[in-house]
């Protein structure tokens, strides 16, 4: 019997040729990630539990990147990344994004230009730009949508900071492997569908627990059709459905990328046998399925986008590490492009690359050209609000959070969880959709199948590929 690519990926890391669904494992950790908010806590419980003066395990595979309670003037949120810089610092921490900008007292001024700082923005996002994903590996993170970085071909998840604790002093951790759950998608991503539609598809289907403790394999033409990017918000919202990790097929796609960025060359593909077996498997053709939305308050209480129509909106929001991606920004700005908002719109680059790349690239995700507007100009002509890259408003924050939905109103957004009060007010609903989606809404006030606007393939050309 075969094993399946989170099979294979923990059994190399526990020394063992075989595991099984259910077996507990030690495995030796590649990359232990933190951030601002589990970070203090995280630190807290290593200096109790392995005294003051111990060091961490591998100063070169601990990646801390505050990107959650960054623009605000909260005096608590400003203390964290203080906690952070005396961690790294006393470390020796080589892989530190810090928010230089922050000093402790009242709103912080924005990077000036997001290609000149170490800031970086949302970790899950800056993971993979700055060469810390790699196929095959095992990344553990104090935050629930590490699984993102699976799109890649790795092991990755969300630990608490008591598990990251203890890989900060040991690299080690304690798994039970998960059972493998199969999500074959036949066809080529039509133009009015990305990613977002497809995890909709999966978490309506098998519900929020549906994967509870499993590995999500998203496989099929469907899937190597989408870009590396798309693949993962695919990733990301394992996790919506309980699932312990999310995978997918390493290809050229993947290895161009990683190759292009990785710190390290020590990391082998790992490959999915034939006759692994599977808890189940879920089927889908492409070509039959059509634009979804989340309605409030739930990631599985799905409906078709076109079946919403008569929903009025108050807000749209794009953002977060599920939508504030390169590809994500030259989706909306296409279809923005010469056109106006009817709804405040907030729009929060995912990572300083990609503000970077905002300003650099036109809407077709080409270089721009003299007298040519940029992604970003584009978004602003169309009267977008436009953020400095951070989690934002994606898990609401303190109240003088950008973008954040402080009254109860009604926001189709890109991010992946709309439970109560996750965007701010406990009685705001959040919509979840594709940049598409949240883009096509915003030009009418009320959410709208993005098939009324998308006529053909939408270029992203380069961008986001290497
Ligand atoms: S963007 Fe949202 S989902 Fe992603 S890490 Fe930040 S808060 Fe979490």
């Amino acid at each position: 019997m075969g094993m399946t690519i989170t099979e294979k990926i923990l059994a190399r890391h526990a020394g063992k040729a075989r595991v099984a669904p259910g077996e507990n494992v030690w495995v030796n950790v590649d990359i232990l990630m933190t951030h601002d908010v589990c970070g203090p806590g995280t630190i807290g419980i290593f200096n109790e539990q392995f005294g003051a003066g111990a060091k961490v395990w591998d100063p070169d595979r601990v990646v801390i990147i505050p990107d959650h309670y960054i623009f605000t003037a909260d005096a608590i949120c400003h203390r964290n990344i203080q906690t952070l810089r005396d961690f790294v610092k006393a470390q020796g921490i080589r892989y530190y994004y810090d928010p230089d900008f922050v000093k402790g007292d009242g709103m912080p001024s924005p990077y000036r230009d997001p290609s000149q700082t170490r800031y970086k923005g949302v970790c899950h996002k800056a993971l993979p730009e700055e060469g810390h994903v790699r196929p095959g590996e095992i990344l553990l993170g104090t935050d629930s949508h590490t699984c993102t970085a699976g799109a890649l071909g790795q092991f990755a998840t969300g630990v608490g900071n008591t598990d990251a604790a203890f890989v900060l002093g040991t690299g080690k951790t304690w798994l039970k492997v998960p059972a493998t759950m199969k999500f074959v998608f036949h066809g080529h991503i039509p133009p009015y569908l990305s990613a977002k539609d497809l995890i909709l598809a999966v978490i309506g289907r098998i519900s929020v627990s549906g994967a509870t403790y499993r590995s999500l394999y998203f496989t099929g033409e469907g899937i190597a059709s989408l870009t590396l990017e798309d693949r993962m918000t695919l990733t990301n919202m394992a996790i919506e459905a309980g699932g312990k990790n999310g995978v997918c097929d390493v290809d050229e796609k993947t290895l161009r990328y990683v190759r292009s960025r990785s710190t390290r060359d020590d990391w082998e593909v790992v490959e999915e046998d034939d006759d692994a077996s599977y808890h189940s498997v879920h089927e889908w053709d492409l070509g039959a399925m059509e634009p979804l939305v989340a309605k409030p308050h739930s990631p599985d209480n799905t409906a078709a986008a076109r079946e919403c129509a008569d929903v009025k909106l108050d807000r749209a929001y794009v953002g977060s590490c599920t939508g504030g991606k390169i590809t994500d920004m030259i989706f909306v700005a296409s279809l923005l492009a010469g056109r106006e908002v009817k709804i405040p719109t907030f729009v929060v680059p995912g990572s300083t690359e990609v503000h970077a790349d905002m300003l650099r690239l036109n809407v077709r995700g080409q270089e721009k050209a003299a007298g040519e507007k940029s992604i970003w100009e584009t978004l602003e002509a169309a009267g977008c609000q436009m953020g400095a890259s951070s989690c934002a408003a994606c898990l609401g924050g303190p109240k003088d959070t950008f973008g954040r939905l402080n009254e109860p109103i009604n926001c189709i957004s890109t991010t992946n969880r709309n439970f109560p009060g996750r965007m701010g007010h406990k009685q705001a609903g959040v919509f979840l959709a594709s940049p598409l989606t949240v883009a096509a809404s915003a030009l009418t006030g009320h959410v709208t199948d993005p098939r009324e606007f998308v006529t053909k393939p939408i270029a992203t050309g380069e961008a986001g590929t290497v």
